[in-house]
């Protein structure tokens, strides 16, 4: 490990960073000032869903760079036009609203819930979210999640997200009011551990708003663009939602996310959404990119390989160091831990050249690259058992 060679005193400390500078990425792999190789599922948090630097975002962003990077929102714009058809001819809805973050694309889909709301619904604003929940960063979106302490973090809070429990289609009902507008969730919930929702608990979500008029609104920033192993999430549970965000991977690394919904629900006037990069073509030229990438013939067949053997993997894992349950679909999984080690785990599996995530202290998560190779999960999965094992042998030595 080499120590820091450039000063960080001036960037505002948000969160503990291990002594290591990543400067160059290629695929599965990111390296360190020294040259060194990190296999990395954690790419970037679930964004990088075709490694890192790929050729066809790299050839995308020179492309379209040297061709237009902005115009204005004020005008159209070939990429942003294309990329929101291509979005609307392979999920369930009918129109785009092109955004940078995935935070932004959920304020987004909260305001269009509201207009609706106020032109259907007599006012009705209040949409019911869940614990554990992670839906960004926004004052409004931190309300909305579910994190425990976030609703007393920067006062005041903002009204109208009542918490339902997940898979528990009662704690939903018991919330249903005449300010109900809307039911808001995470396929799989990722911030808050891999917590799938239920095939039942989706489709009764489903029913619930059919019979209550509300909209479904479903955040798969983290679980959509193939994560899943499907391209958008929802496509597993047989339902459809009238709302969906996307971020994450829909840039593979470049910020761009969408809020995307079914015309009924589609009431926008003019003036009412917006922003100064918002549709901007550099980033849409890159959502294109991407997008081809996803849908092209293999693909996705290629995920349902790599998480069965991930699955298998993790499973043997589990049942020979008797740790706990793995969860999840595609390549988001988790392993549940024998103990709340997981940022001992995560920091010891990092010395041996294998980038992990812990998003609570018993629970690691993996997110390789969608186009990860055979031979790629198999050497991640001997480090991260040899990791467990040496955790396990010190953690017995402690107690
Ligand atoms: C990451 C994430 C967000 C927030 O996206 P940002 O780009 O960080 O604003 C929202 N919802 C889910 C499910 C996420 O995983």
């Amino acid at each position: 490990m080499t120590g820091l060679t450039r000063n960080t005193t001036h960037l505002m400390p948000i969160t503990e960073r291990p002594p290591i500078v990543f400067t160059r990425g290629a695929g599965s792999y990111l390296y360190d000032e020294a040259g060194l190789a990190y296999l990395d599922w954690m790419q970037g948090w679930a964004v990088n869903c075709l490694g890192h630097a790929p050729d066809v975002i790299v050839a995308a962003l020179a492309r379209q760079a040297s061709t237009l990077i902005t115009s204005s929102p004020a005008f159209h714009n070939l990429p942003a036009a294309e990329l929101a058809s291509l979005l609307v001819q392979h999920s369930a809805m009918d129109q785009v609203f092109l955004a940078n973050t995935g935070a932004e694309a959920n304020e987004g889909a909260i305001k269009l819930a509201r207009k609706w709301g106020q032109l259907h619904k007599q006012g009705a604003f209040e949409v019911i979210t869940f614990g554990k929940a992670f839906h960004g960063r926004t004052i409004a979106m931190m309300s909305a999640s579910g994190k425990p302490g976030w609703d007393t973090y920067f006062p005041p809070q903002v009204p109208g997200f009542p918490k339902a429990t997940l898979n528990d289609l009662n704690s939903v009902r018991a919330l249903i009011g005449p300010q109900t507008v809307a039911i808001m969730l995470e396929p799989i919930q990722g911030e808050g551990g891999v917590n799938p929702a239920s095939l039942a608990f989706m489709r009764g979500l489903r029913a619930l708003c059919d019979e209550h008029y509300l909209l479904l609104i479903l955040d798969e920033i983290q679980t959509g663009c193939g994560r899943t192993g499907t391209l958008f999430g929802y496509q597993q549970y047989g339902i459809e939602p009238d709302i969906m965000t996307l971020g994450k991977g829909l840039g593979g690394g470049v910020p761009i996310s969408a809020l995307l919904a079914k015309q009924h629900c589609c009431v926008f006037e003019h003036g009412d959404q917006g922003g100064t990069f918002c549709g901007n073509p550099l980033t849409a030229a890159v959502g294109i990119a991407v997008f081809n990438a996803l849908i092209a013939p293999g693909f996705l067949e290629n995920i349902e390989l790599r998480s069965q053997q991930l699955t298998d993997g993790l499973q043997q894992i589990s049942h020979d160091l008797d740790l706990g349950e793995v969860r999840g679909a595609g390549l988001l999984l988790a392993l549940e831990l024998a103990a709340p080690i997981g940022p001992q785990v995560v920091d010891a599996a990092r010395r041996n050249g294998l980038l992990l995530n812990s998003p609570r202290p018993q629970c690691l998560r993996f997110m390789p690259a969608l186009n990860s190779t055979e031979v790629e999960i198999r050497n991640g999965l001997r480090i991260l058992r040899q990791t467990l094992e040496h955790c396990r042998n010190a953690q017995t030595v402690a107690v």
